[in-house]
């Protein structure tokens, strides 16, 4: 780990401002020793000065210019022998001077003027000064003390008193600077101990802090970053100037059938998935790419250091390598496989919110192509996209409202031209767009879950109007392979449409492409049954256009095989087509199948279609899809044999 120099600084301003304090807590203790010397030597001077006063007599006299008595001088020589006193000098009010004691004072030099008498001590104020002295001719510390002289409360004259303070001095100082280290001392150690603890306390809640940080950025499962955090590091990322050679790239990657493995195998495994499938990934990224599970089973992948659209295509590619091994699950193992979407900085977006909307939109383009495949971000496409969804909203709303409609073709036998009945077509006219064709809205309608509500108003609303009609017309219903899936419920459904409607089994034909077949035949093939059970009919659309069609006419008994339009089409303009139409119909008459041939558009076609045998017919050239209203049951036009 990097040596952060942040404390190493911290550290000199922490003892640089210790230093500071200690010089400062001298100073200042010098100064507390220097007063309190100062009142001790005033207090000291008091008590002579009151001394004075009781023990010499006729100090009065002295003062008023008299000379002392032999008593007084006694008196006055005790007190120039009390222990410090250097020599004193007494003055009278007006501050002349009375009295000098003998010393050996070396400062007291004879006669001393009475202008030396402090101004405020005549007043009746009190003054010590303190002098620094050598310590040999001078001594080291000594205080010149102003006092005034008072009997029975009344200044009768002042004293200088001079004293050798040395001794005092330096006890006095020794004590406060011991006072002030233990203080110091104490104050230190608990000042330690309380930065301790402070520290103590500032690490915990910066661990408390990192955590919750790491929480709120990371997924807790994979140990990859959440949605939150992969955003802040993109933004930062993006924000970056893009050097040459540097480019960013953000890739999203969702497991294939994720559902599918929680509900075969419970949501443990699931869960160990997810953790496998952000170790595999992790261990396929350079060290500067990012990881993110955003939520479920999408993960992005933030890609530094990109050159090019192959460097992103590279990491796709081992991306779906590292997945596709298979997976060890509690009860056994699972093959996975992955779909990715891919967005690159500068060329599908300009920040990181819109890289990563335009590669979760590729990603949706990559499964719509198939499992375990990877796709760009394509602006055309997606605007395409964008359509589809606004698109499947608008349906939704038409069902709802019952917006949508149906029209009735025409189908006619082929021989003499009699109407048999009408296939019944779907029809959605979009309040902006204009009509939309069936052949795009039905897949939207199977894709978006809505085939069943429009199949089951299809099925029920045909069945009405069939009602209505002459007898023996019939109406041929399309059914979509997503109504399969329903099952059981399907054959409920016709049941109750058919009772509902009043309308006889026999008048009901259900039409079905093959491509149903192809998928899950055993249960389609089984609920067809129980349809015919129904005593309705089950027809064929579309014949010829998917594969193996063959395979299924022996495997079910269709009424009727309706030929692809594209046959009727190519009659006139390829001699082979007839031979197939020729074949397909005899094959199917064997069988006991009646054919339709659908998209009669010329006469020529229509005489082809009747030649090879064709039973019915189905075509603009015949009659277009109309709305119910229009319908009049009529026979097929003229010419109508052949
Ligand atoms: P389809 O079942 O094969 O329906 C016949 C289609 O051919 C209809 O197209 C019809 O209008 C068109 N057609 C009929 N005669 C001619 C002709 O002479 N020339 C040409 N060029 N076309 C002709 P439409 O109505 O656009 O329907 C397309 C497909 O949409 C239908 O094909 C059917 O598969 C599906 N579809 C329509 N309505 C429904 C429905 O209610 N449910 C389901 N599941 N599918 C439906
Ligand atoms: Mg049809
Ligand atoms: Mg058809």
């Amino acid at each position: 780990m990097k040596d952060n120099p942040a404390p190493h600084f911290q550290r000199l301003v922490w003892l640089g401002a210790g230093l500071v304090a200690l010089i400062g807590v001298l100073l200042g203790i010098d100064r507390l020793a220097a007063d309190h010397l100062k009142d001790e030597v005033e207090i000291t001077a008091r008590d002579w000065a009151a001394q004075m006063t009781r023990s010499v007599p006729g100090l009065g006299q002295i003062l008023d210019g008299q000379s002392a008595s032999a008593e007084a001088q006694a008196a006055l020589d005790v007190m120039q022998g009390s222990a410090g006193m250097l020599s004193f000098r007494l003055y009278d009010r007006q501050g002349r001077l009375r009295f000098q004691s003998e010393s050996q004072d070396p400062l007291a030099t004879g006669q001393t003027q009475a202008a030396e008498v402090p101004a405020q001590v005549l007043a009746g104020q009190r003054q010590v000064l303190l002098n620094q002295g050598n310590g040999i001719t001078r001594p080291t510390v000594s205080s010149e003390t102003w006092l005034p002289l008072l009997e029975q409360g009344l200044a009768i004259g002042v004293i200088a008193i001079h004293a050798d303070q040395t001794d005092r001095a330096a006890f006095t100082t020794a004590s406060f600077r011991r006072v002030a280290l233990l203080a110091g001392g104490a104050l230190a150690a608990s000042f330690a101990i309380g930065a301790a603890v402070w520290r103590r306390r500032l690490a915990v809640e910066r661990q408390a802090h990192d955590r919750l940080q790491y929480l709120v950025q990371h997924d807790t499962l994979t140990g990859t970053l959440n949605l939150a955090g992969f955003r802040q590091r993109l933004q930062q990322a993006c924000a970056q100037p893009v050097a040459a050679g540097q480019g960013l790239a953000v890739l999203a990657v969702d497991i294939d059938d994720f559902k599918g493995i929680n509900d075969r195998h419970g949501h443990r495994a699931g869960d160990h998935v997810l953790a496998s499938t952000a170790q595999r990934l992790r261990s396929v990224l350079r060290g500067a790419d990012s990881l993110a599970r955003l939520g479920g089973d999408r993960f992005a992948v933030m890609q530094l250091g990109v050159a090019d659209s192959g460097d992103v295509k590279a990491l796709a590619e081992r991306i779906l390598a590292t997945l596709a091994q298979p997976c060890d699950v509690g009860d056994g193992q699972v093959l996975l496989s992955a779909s990715i979407g891919a967005a690159i900085l500068g060329v599908d977006g300009g920040d990181g919110e819109s890289l990563t909307q335009h590669a979760e939109q590729a990603l949706l383009r990559a499964r719509a192509a198939g499992r375990g495949g990877y796709s760009f971000y394509d602006p055309g496409l997606d605007a395409a996209l964008q359509r589809r969804r606004q698109l499947a909203l608008d349906l939704e709303l038409a069902l709802a409202h019952g917006r949508l409609q149906l029209h009735f073709q025409p189908l006619f036998q082929g021989r003499d031209g009699r109407l048999q009945g009408y296939e019944a077509l779907a029809r959605w006219h979009h309040p902006l767009q204009g009509p939309i064709s069936p052949a795009e809205f039905i897949p939207l309608a199977e894709e978006n879950g809505l085939i069943r509500a429009l199949g089951r108003w299809v099925l029920h609303t045909a069945c009405q109007e069939a009602a209505r009609w002459p007898d023996g017309l019939t109406v041929a219903v399309n059914l979509s392979a997503a109504q399969f899936e329903q099952g059981e419920s399907l054959v409920d459904e016709v049941r109750g449409a058919l009772e509902s409607a009043g309308l006889p089994a026999a008048r009901l034909e259900l039409e079905i492409t093959e491509s149903l077949l192809m998928n899950h035949t055993d249960q389609v093939l089984h609920t067809l049954k129980a349809l015919q059970m129904l005593g309705l009919k089950v027809g064929m659309d579309d014949f010829g256009t998917g594969f193996s069609s063959l395979a299924y006419l022996w495997r079910f008994p269709f009424d009727k095989l309706k030929i692809d339009r594209a046959f009727t089409q190519g009659l006139e303009t390829d001699d082979k087509v007839g031979v197939i139409v020729r074949a397909i119909v005899q094959l199917a008459h064997a069988l006991g199948i009646r054919v339709n041939a659908e998209g009669v558009e010329t006469e020529g076609q229509r005489q082809a279609l009747v030649r090879h045998g064709c039973d019915e017919l189905q075509g603009f050239l015949l009659g277009r899809p109309q709305p119910v209203g229009k319908l009049a049951h009529e026979t097929q036009p003229e010419p109508a044999a052949v």
